[in-house]
This record gives C-alpha cells, structure tokens and sequence, in this order.
C-alpha cells in the first residue's frame, strides 16, 4: 500500500478556504461559549497555526519551500491531537477536506526530515524491541494478566473471538482488574474466546497518530498476518486506540474480519437477551465519547477515484469520495448499555458524540507533551462536573487514565470509571 505524502495534499491545502469552522463544534450545536471550542491544540496555544486551518496553511508553505521546519513549527506538528474533531467540523461545515489525514501527513514530513521530540523516540524504541509503545514494559509481561482465566491459545486451537486488550489494558496493573472481570463476564456470555498471549503485540495506532508511517505500516502488516492465520470470525477489544487501529486502519490495508469493541459486543448480547443487568448501580453519570471509538470509529470505506479540477479552478473528485463526517462512529452501544443497568441516569456532557472533547492522550501527547495533555484532560473534567453527576464514564483505557489523572486538580474530585466496571457491578 502506497503511503501519502505531505504533495499529495496539496489541492486541499489550496482549497482550505480558512474559514475557520474546524476550531469549533457546529454552530446549532453550541450551548455555551465556555464549552464551543473543539481544537486542543487551538484551545491551548492559542495561535491560529494550531488549528487544522493554520496546519494547512504551513504545510502549503513547506511543500512549496517557503518555510522549514524551527523548533517552533516541529513543536506545532506534533501538538496535534489526531483527535479528529477539525475533520468532523470541516466536513459538517464545509468542504470534503481531509484535515486529520493532512496533519498526520505533516507530521510523517517532519518526521523524515528528523525533526522529533525525544519521548517519541522513547516509544518508537520499545515498539521496535518490546512490541509496545509503553516505555520500560517487557514482550514477557504482555501475558501476564491473563493468567489462570481458561483462555484458548490461537497459537494452537482455533476460536470464534479473538481477544485483543490492547498495550494499555495489558500492562497497567490499575487496570488489571477491571480486565480479568471483562473477560470472565465475556466468558460468561458463552464466548468462545481466545488470544494471541506473548506473541500479541501493539496495534500501533499509537505510532500513526504520531506520523511514524513506516513503523506502524510495519507492526501492522505483522499483526494482519498473525491475526487471519488464527481463523476467528470476530476481534474484540476493550482499548478505542486499538478498535480505531483494527477496525479502520487494518481495514485500509486488507484485513476483513469483523471489529467489535467490547461495548458494542456486550450491547449485542443486551439485546438477544443473553445478558440482563439485574444490581442496581445507583447514580448519575455523565459519558465521554472517546475519540477513536467515537468519530473515528466510524468503518473504513474505500474510495477509489482521482481528482479533477472543473474549468482549471474548482477542485473535484470522480466519482464523489465518501464524506467521512464521524456521524457513524459508536455512540449508541455505550448508552444503552447505560441505559439498561438498573439505578444509572446519563446526563450528557455539551461536547458529545462526534462533536466530543478529547481526552488528552492522542498523538502519543500524554508522553511527548505531559503539561499539555493535562490541560486538554482538565478541561474535559471541568464540563463532566458542570453535569453536577456522581461520576465520569469512559470506554477507553487511556481516556479513563488521562481523566482520572486530572479529575481532582482543582481540588474537588469526581470518580472515573471505565463501562466496563459498572457493568460488572450490575451482573
Ligand atoms: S473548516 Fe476546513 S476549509 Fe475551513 S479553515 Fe478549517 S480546514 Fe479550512
Ligand atoms: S486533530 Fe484535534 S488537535 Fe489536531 S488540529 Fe484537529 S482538532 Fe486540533
């Protein structure tokens, strides 16, 4: 598969019409001028340059050579998010631009013109040695969680669900619990799982949204390979980096095997009336849409066109490419999921669905730019708690990190809980 380049953009860099609706969620969406913006980076560093709009604009001027890359533009690069929500905003509002493909053609640019940040390399290390993108974790260890829980080895026999929980879930002992209660509850549901134990290695989703094209093209070729060699039908993952890597990236790439993450799996079984939630969990909560999960979570759709112009002027495609706006990512299964356990009320948040805040931890960010990347989280807690609820629900590993991390800065706390805990009081 022929990677992109920062050339390939230019038309859309051109057709950019610096508008700048991709800073905001859509107008008739607002409900407060505190919680309307949508770009972290934007939000934080308040240039324009941030912006997807700005990123335009110093890609065209470096793919013409009429600017390099300073300290300052390398920082501007990698500061973005690859959250997506310039995307959602440019194609709700305007044009089929392609804003998130372009930053993280930006950033390969930058990359191999050897412009890093150090915890970049940190991470690019332990992939290429340990298979994962978590500094000082061991290959050894990636099994460890899954000990005395039963499991098929697809290394040797054959299931019909592939398991895959992901670097986070596997290596965080905090998480470690909440892990082993998911699958014994799969279990329960009469899966037939199995996993790919120590030869299971990260999905480098991490690594694309970083612009390390070559190395995830890499991990994800040898992690295609390994998974329809095991013959399962379905993969279920707990992670939304993973879910976005496997379900889009993967798909890009040939892999054809059904993508579920573990809410949309359990809300299936809610609905045959294999599982009823029968404790009361009571409180009120409020749900953040994990951005990987959420609008890029969205299925891969293949368009295979070219571009044209109308009179030499007006940029076109033939035919029409498909307008990827995040309306079809999973918003639904976590809701009713949250729905149909006794006690829970869901009161929503003002940035949801595509139009969600992210949490911080995108673009590797959590790493490479900590101060950052906590205020990107704190400013997602500040709205979860504008909800007067008992507690923040996520769905993703990193999200539930990042968040819990910031919740109790300001000196009043919230719980943080991944779905995955409070469907396990319910059962
Ligand atoms: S919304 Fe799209 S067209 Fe408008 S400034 Fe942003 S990237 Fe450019
Ligand atoms: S992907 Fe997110 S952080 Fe990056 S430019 Fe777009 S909105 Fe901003």
């Amino acid at each position: 598969m022929k990677e992109k380049t920062l050339a390939d953009y230019k038309a859309m860099q051109e057709r950019c019409c610096n508008c700048s609706y991709c800073k905001w969620i859509p107008l008739d969406k607002i409900k407060s001028n505190r919680f309307a913006y949508n770009c972290p980076a934007n939000a934080y560093f308040k240039f324009n340059t941030y912006s997807a709009r700005g990123r335009f604009q110093a890609g065209l001027a470096v793919a013409n050579e009429e600017l390099d890359y300073t300290e300052g533009m390398t920082q501007m690069v990698h500061s973005c998010l690859s959250c997506g929500a310039c995307d959602v905003a440019c194609k709700i509002s305007r044009y089929n631009l392609e804003p998130l493909e372009h930053n993280i053609a930006l950033k390969a640019d930058v990359i191999e013109k050897g412009h890093t940040i150090l915890a970049q390399k940190v991470m690019l290390n332990t992939l290429a040695t340990e298979g994962t993108l978590i500094p000082n974790m061991k290959k050894a260890d990636r099994a460890v969680w899954s000990e005395g829980l039963g499991f098929k080895d697809l290394a040797k026999e054959k299931a019909e669900v592939l398991f895959f929980p992901g670097c986070k879930y596997g290596y965080d002992k905090t998480l470690k619990e909440t892990l082993r209660t998911t699958v014994s509850l799969l279990l329960n549901m009469e899966a037939d799982l199995g996993v790919l134990g120590e030869s299971e290695m990260c999905c480098g989703g991490r690594a694309w949204q970083m612009g390390f094209e070559k190395e995830f093209s890499k991990t994800a070729d040898i992690n295609i390979s390994k998974i329809q060699k095991t013959g399962a039908k379905i993969i279920v993952t707990p992670c939304a980096d993973c879910y976005h890597a496997l379900k889009r990236l993967y798909a890009e790439r040939g892999l054809t095997m059904e993508v579920l993450h573990v809410v949309e799996y359990i809300d299936r079984k809610v609905k045959e009336g294999r599982v009823t939630f029968t404790k009361p969990v009571n409180m009120t909560v409020t749900y953040h849409d994990p951005c990987h999960l959420g609008r890029q979570g969205a299925p891969f759709v293949p368009w295979n066109g070219t571009e044209k112009k109308i009179f030499n002027q007006i940029h076109t495609w033939e035919p029409r490419r498909p307008r990827n706006n995040g309306a079809n990512g999973i918003y639904d299964a976590p809701r009713n999921i949250l729905e149909a356990i006794p006690g829970i009320r869901l009161v929503e948040m003002e940035r949801i669905r595509e139009y969600s805040w992210c949490c911080g931890a995108g673009g590797g960010c959590g790493q490479s730019m900590p101060a950052y990347a906590e205020w990107v989280a704190g400013d997602r807690v500040a709205e979860a708690k504008s909800t007067a609820t008992d507690a923040l629900v996520t769905a993703c590993p990193w999200c539930n990190g990042m968040l819990s991390k910031a919740v109790g800065k300001d000196g009043e706390t919230m719980p943080v809980y991944d779905l995955l805990e409070l469907v396990a009081r319910a059962l």
